[in-house]
């Protein structure tokens, strides 16, 4: 069964716009039995998702539990809303500034709330040539610091392909996906992970990418927040 994450950002304006797509999502899903579906939606709305039913991540978290962090949000509180899920080192968050070691950090303590991570790996456009060394950095620094047993899913992201259009040739993914496994196999005994591919995802590519034999579902940003166009991603997810 293929996973398919849809990521609001920082999207919809309204409770009752947020509303009305997990509503769509989630009447859609009750007829499609093969594809998981994992809704991440601002903070101020994961409530409501959960509520509805959905399976739930939230976009990030902090990394301590309480304290004097103003404007943080910790995975203890996450946790006792009963969400599941959280997304740390997405690239738009690598972007703002967001270290490996900070990532680290973040995972640590989500795994110690019993939240499962979805942890955000890939490379800038400068990076390419270098793409396989800073994949290996982005993983070594977190799995350094977590017993390798843990329960976490990898999305592969390359940072160019994220809300550009410009998605990544699904076998060069597909070649990413099996060296990320084969790595932390490898180098950490890691043997069962669901690998996700994401970066500019839609209706006419996510055939592509989820016929190949690495790629356990997709990561969707923009895609996720237009109806029919998500709907129609699902279907084709629950095809396989
Ligand atoms: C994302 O938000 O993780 C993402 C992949 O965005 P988009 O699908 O818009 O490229």
């Amino acid at each position: 069964m293929k996973t398919i994450i849809a990521n609001f950002k920082m999207h919809p304006e309204s409770e009752l716009k947020a509303q009305e797509l997990i509503d769509f999502y989630l009447e859609k899903t009750k007829n499609l039995s093969n594809v998981e579906l994992i809704i991440a939606p601002p903070f101020l709305y994961l409530k409501l998702a959960k509520e509805k039913g959905a399976k739930v991540a939230a976009q990030n978290c902090f990394y301590e539990d309480l304290g004097a962090y103003t404007g943080e949000i910790s995975p203890l509180m996450l946790k006792n809303i009963g969400i599941n899920y959280v997304i740390l080192g997405h690239s738009e968050r690598r972007k703002l500034g967001e270290t490996n070691e900070t990532i680290a950090k973040k995972v640590r303590a989500a795994l110690k709330n019993n939240l499962i991570p979805i942890l955000c790996v890939g490379e800038t456009k400068e990076e390419l040539p270098e793409r396989e060394r800073v994949i290996k950095e982005q993983l070594e620094s977190v799995f350094l610091q977590i017993p390798s047993q843990n329960q976490i899913i990898i999305a592969y992201e390359p940072r160019w392909a994220i809300g550009t259009g410009d998605f990544c040739d699904p076998q060069v993914a597909e070649k990413v996906q099996s060296f990320i496994k084969d790595f932390l196999k490898n180098r950490f005994g890691v043997s069962e992970i669901k690998v996700l591919y994401g970066g500019s995802v839609d209706s006419q590519n996510i055939n592509l990418f989820l016929s190949q034999n690495n790629i356990d579902g997709a990561l969707v940003g923009g895609a996720s927040l237009k109806k029919e166009e998500f709907a129609k991603i699902l279907e084709i997810a629950n095809s396989f």
